[in-house]
């Protein structure tokens, strides 16, 4: 804590502390010092930070936008608020008693102003506030890289770290070149969670989880939506059965679903005036509005990696404890959306607390065991059990490798597929809930190597497969794991019977 005293001492003193020696660049210009510089303020930054800060080193965030990053406000928050009522009324329309009650169409204006709550109204005084009462300071700006473990900010001030500068910037959308989009001013994920009034028609490009949760949302909020995917089916990620149930209900719900197809020209004559969208298939689209949902690029482009020898704009390449790669001294970290190990906000968050127990350790001279599977320095679980939920109406919720994954990975596997809807609970749950799940089990040591449920309310059952994957449970345990009566969770033991041959 004595750094951060020192840190603490120099804002008291109203200027920046010298940098001391002991950082081993020899640079004598002015500079606050602290053990950690955080760069990004979002989820996987805050925790960092903390957790750094837990450990007793002093920790500089640097932001330059909202405290709390896209997760906050433009991204998990927000999607999920639109989202929420969405299956709430589905799964109501679906209870007797309710049907009626939730026949109507949902109101719109109330749910963007849900929205706009759970966005914190686009400020960042609560998060900031949280800070505070953490120990952890602010220093806003955009950050740079100015040469080894030396970071400028806007304005003019700079940061010297003694121990490491963790990079967690994120990442932001990309626009495919296509002629006439960019100046067609296409919604991005940003815009699709922040948009303050519901488009008459929206087309919306890609059917990964942004497009397909977007679809879902404002479908639902009164929009007429068409999905142009590229390839043959949805969510391509997730077994195939996931895309194909989500399909179907988004087609139920009126969506229109183009697979197979895609966009060769945007032109909109004016702003506010509706979009055409060319196609490859001839054909046209007119728009209100076009949400583009095809991937993401880190935000590496204008970080001064070049100072420290690491060539800008790409993915950092990191090991098991979140430590850039090819960085002398081993003092710079890459965590969250922009190692591209997973983009989640869960797993930015669990890398945080490896490389903040990585970074506090190193800094104490403790020996890092980094290739130890499972240990406390290894971000072990995004190789091996990374859990995801798509919010879709019904949900998809995976975890760890599809069967297609673990084959390429040279497993003997053995998949056990189940009618989800077939369990006393589910029929419980919904009239005619329609869902599946499904297991991959790993045959020469008979323990879960994946997961998917696809139905509603599977989200909350995810975590029970995340226990088992990430605990290597062998098969014959789970079986003692006793599902509560009558809970969807009673699939377990219908996948559990059908492996066992029971
Ligand atoms: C529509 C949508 C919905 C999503 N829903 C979910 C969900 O339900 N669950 C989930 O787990 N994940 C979800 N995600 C993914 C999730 O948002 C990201 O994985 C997560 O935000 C990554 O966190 P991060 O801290 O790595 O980066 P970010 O949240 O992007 O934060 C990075 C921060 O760094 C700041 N920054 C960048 N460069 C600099 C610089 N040079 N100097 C200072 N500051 C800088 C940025 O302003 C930003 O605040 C969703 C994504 C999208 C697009």
């Amino acid at each position: 804590m004595s750094a951060n005293r020192a840190s603490e001492a120099t804002a008291a003193a109203g200027g920046p502390q010298a940098a001391g020696g002991g950082t081993g660049d020899g640079d004598r210009a002015a500079a606050d010092t602290y053990d950690v510089i955080v760069l990004g303020g979002g989820p996987t930054g805050e925790n960092l930070a903390d957790r750094v800060h837990a450990a007793g080193l002093s920790a500089v965030l640097v932001e330059h936008e909202l405290v709390g990053g896209e997760c906050s406000y433009w991204a998990c928050m927000p999607s999920k608020a639109l989202l929420r009522p969405v299956t709430a009324r589905s799964e109501a329309r679906r209870v007797p008693g309710l049907k009626d009650a939730a026949a109507g169409p949902l109101d719109a204006p109330a749910v963007l102003a849900h929205r706009d709550a759970f966005a914190s109204y686009w400020k960042d005084d609560g998060q900031v506030r949280w800070l505070d009462s953490a120990g952890i300071d602010l220093v806003r700006g955009r950050g740079r890289l100015v040469g080894p473990r030396r970071v400028a900010v806007d304005g003019g001030r700079t940061l010297l770290a003694r121990h490491a500068v963790a990079v967690c910037t994120g990442s932001r959308p990309v626009l495919p070149d296509v002629p006439g989009l960019a100046e067609a001013g296409p919604w991005t994920s940003r815009d699709a969670t922040s948009a303050k009034s519901v488009p008459g028609r929206l087309v919306i490009v890609g059917g990964g989880v942004v497009g397909v949760e977007m679809a879902t949302a404002w479908r639902a909020l009164g929009a007429a939506v068409t999905l142009l995917v590229r390839g043959d089916g949805l969510l391509p990620r997730m077994e195939p059965f996931a895309g194909q149930l989500v399909a179907e209900s988004l087609a139920e719900a009126g969506v229109t679903l183009r697979t197979g197809v895609e966009v060769r020209e945007v032109r909109r004559e004016a702003p506010g005036r509706p979009l055409t969208v060319h196609l490859d298939t001839g054909d046209a689209l007119i728009a209100d509005e076009l949400l583009i949902a095809t991937g993401r690029a880190p935000r590496t482009e204008d970080l001064g990696l070049e100072t420290v020898g690491l060539t800008p704009g790409g993915w950092l390449d990191v090991d098991e404890t979140l430590r850039v790669t090819g960085v002398p001294g081993g003092w710079l970290y890459g965590a969250g959306d922009v190692n591209h190990r997973a983009l989640l906000t869960h797993q930015g968050k669990y890398q945080a607390r490896i490389a903040g127990a990585a970074i506090a350790a190193r800094a104490r001279g403790v020996p890092i065991l980094e290739t130890d599977r499972w240990g406390a320095h290894s971000a072990s679980a995004d190789r091996h059990a990374v859990p995801q939920v798509v919010f879709s109406d019904p949900e998809a919720a995976a975890v760890g490798l599809s069967a297609a994954e673990a084959e390429r990975a040279g497993y003997r596997i053995r998949v056990v597929d189940h009618d989800l809807g077939a369990v006393a609970g589910a029929s419980l749950y919904a009239d005619g809930y329609r869902g599946r799940a499904r297991m991959v089990v790993d045959l020469d040591r008979e323990v879960l190597l994946g997961a998917t449920f696809v139905g509603p309310g599977v989200g909350e059952l995810l975590h029970s497969a995340t226990v088992a994957v990430a605990g290597e449970v062998p098969i014959e345990r789970l079986w003692h794991a006793v599902p509560a009566y009558p809970t969807i969770s009673e699939i377990w033991l219908r996948l559990l019977e059908t492996y066992r041959g029971d």
